[in-house]
């Protein structure tokens, strides 16, 4: 096996955060870059979120667009690891990128605000791990506030997200009784004191949870911390390393973000618990990172908003062998040579001119319009890697054109658009409708932006009455007869000509589901 690749991958942690808004995503985010070294002080991260939340105007938020390519992903070194943070946009940007950007990603990072548990989108986005059996690992964020009993919140992670929570730090209070944790695995006590000034942070550390000064420090908290302890060793649920890998088991840490509390022992955790890039199915074989053959998937797609500038970026994860500026590789999907040259490499800021990147890695191709979500390359062998789909809408809106003349460049805008998967449409089967899905309310007006500037076309929307999607697969050609002369009015075509039932509400779906047992309803598509 080539040494240096080795060496390489096993170094590379690639992740993504996954929380519901306001859960402190951003602010531990930005903990984790100043530990990386990435950044300096705190504040950096937070100001460009808050510029862009200050901001209702459509134009000024395309410009804080722009600079958010580069903060796609954020690459650190830490300890000798090489980290990928891959962010997954929420807020007003959550869209399906967010889904698929957690498909290229080896694991998970779980934020979970103390007072108020597990919430929607945390539910949802837990889903898309749930696909590949991502790892996660669990940060429970805020002891600085009130908030749920411990036990309490491990209770609701482990009822709703389906997986089994095994605390490696322990809170000792919370709110204006917080102290501290207790490092299970290390038996060690990290004392807590606020510091908001966003350098660096240690706690005191006592070695012994009988050391005398423990009561001095603690006083009657000691005895519940005690207590607490014996209840979970009496739970007795072990960490087992094989069960995270396999995403049964979390292992969970308290802290506070904005105190810079318990986040460096999460770090110091996840480098050492979290995988390695992870070997990568295509529709013929599974392909290993240690392979020497380059191959990479795009995943994302970034439209430069900027009207003088029509180039994309496309977001491609390096899946194995070396990546090296300027070199050549298959575009199957076309079936053509393709040089990648204009390639951005993302990396910590202070080491700029880097020229080569390694599996687990992102790159960021410009092209203009040639490459889709689910293009592979490689070197030479035909690959089509697999597990980065098209996600079930849960917005839908018909588009009405201004101007009935421009009714083709609709389509060819609405097509293009769908292909580079800023939106989903769907052609009705019984009428010429034009219906497109989302699964974030901004890229609808990013789409009716992007065709007016972009394709000339002054188009407008209307409701429309859906409310949720399914694709639709049968063996049996009877039952799918059946099931679409029964559904007729529901049924519609994708932009890669892939049937699916667009549901008017959840109780049709349903009983669409028990009227027609052999007919497969999918949330996700494989692209194309
Ligand atoms: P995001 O929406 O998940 O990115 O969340 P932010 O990082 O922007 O945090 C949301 C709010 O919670 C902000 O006002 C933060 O200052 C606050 N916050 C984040 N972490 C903590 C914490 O540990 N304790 C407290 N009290 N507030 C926090």
């Amino acid at each position: 096996m080539n040494k240096e690749l080795k060496r390489e991958v096993d170094k590379r942690r690639t992740f993504g955060i996954i929380s519901h808004p306001d859960a402190g995503k951003t602010t531990l985010t930005e903990k984790l870059l100043l530990y990386g070294g990435a950044i300096q002080m705190a504040g950096t991260v937070k100001s460009r979120k808050a510029a862009r939340h200050a901001t209702s105007d459509w134009m000024a938020m395309e410009q804080e667009r722009g600079i958010s390519v580069t903060s796609s992903v954020m690459k650190f070194e830490y300890n000798g690891y090489e980290i990928n943070l891959l962010d997954t946009p929420g807020h007003q940007d959550f869209s399906e990128d967010t889904y698929r950007v957690l498909t290229a990603v080896d694991s998970g990072l779980l934020v979970i605000d103390v007072a108020k548990g597990v919430e929607t989108q945390t539910l949802k986005l837990m889903d898309v791990c749930r696909l590949r059996s991502t790892p996660i690992i669990t940060f429970i964020n805020k002891l600085d506030r009130d908030g749920l009993d411990p036990f309490a919140v491990m209770a609701d992670i482990e009822e709703r997200l389906k997986i089994e929570c095994v605390p490696l730090t322990w809170p000792i209070g919370m709110g204006s009784t917080f102290r501290g944790t207790w490092n299970i695995l290390k038996h060690e006590l990290h004392l807590f004191s606020a510091t908001h000034g966003g350098k660096v942070q240690k706690g005191d550390i006592f070695k012994d949870i009988n050391d005398p000064r423990l009561t001095d420090v603690l006083g009657e908290q000691v005895h519940q911390l005690r207590e607490e302890l014996a209840l979970l060793e009496g739970a007795g649920t072990p960490f087992d390393l094989a069960r995270y890998r396999k995403g049964e088991q979390t292992p969970v840490f308290f802290g506070s973000a904005i105190n810079n509390f318990g986040v460096q022992e999460m770090l110091n955790s996840f480098v050492e618990l979290a995988p390695p890039p992870q070997p990568r199915p295509t529709t013929t074989r599974d392909v290993s990172p240690y392979e020497d053959e380059f191959s990479g998937v795009v995943f994302k797609i970034q439209a430069n908003m900027d009207k003088n500038h029509r180039d994309r970026i496309a977001f491609m994860r390096i899946c194995s062998g070396k990546f090296t500026r300027g070199m050549k590789v298959k575009h199957h999907r076309v079936g053509k040579d393709f040089t990648i040259a204009n390639a951005t490499i993302f990396m910590a800021q202070d080491r700029t001119g880097i020229e080569e990147a390694f599996p687990g890695d992102i790159i960021g191709i410009h092209n203009h319009g040639t490459i889709k979500i689910g293009d592979t390359f490689t070197d030479k062998e035909p690959l089509k890697f697999i597990g980065i789909p098209n996600f079930s809408p849960e917005h839908f809106r018909r588009v009405q054109l201004k101007d009935p003349m421009k009714r083709k460049q609709l389509q060819k805008g609405l097509e293009q658009l769908a292909e580079e998967g800023a939106v989903q449409l769907f052609r009705p089967i019984s009428n010429s409708d034009y219906i497109l899905g989302a699964v974030g309310m901004l890229q609808f007006d990013v789409i009716v932006h992007r065709l007016l500037h972009e394709y000339a076309v002054n188009a407008l929307y209307e409701p429309v009455s859906v409310t949720t999607a399914r694709w639709i697969h049968s063996e049996d050609k009877r039952a799918l007869d059946d099931f679409t002369d029964y559904y007729r009015s529901d049924l519609a075509i994708d932009a890669e000509g892939c049937l699916a039932y667009l549901a008017p509400n959840p109780w049709k779906l349903e009983s669409a589901v028990e009227r027609f047992p052999k007919i497969l309803f999918s949330t996700t598509r494989e692209i194309r």
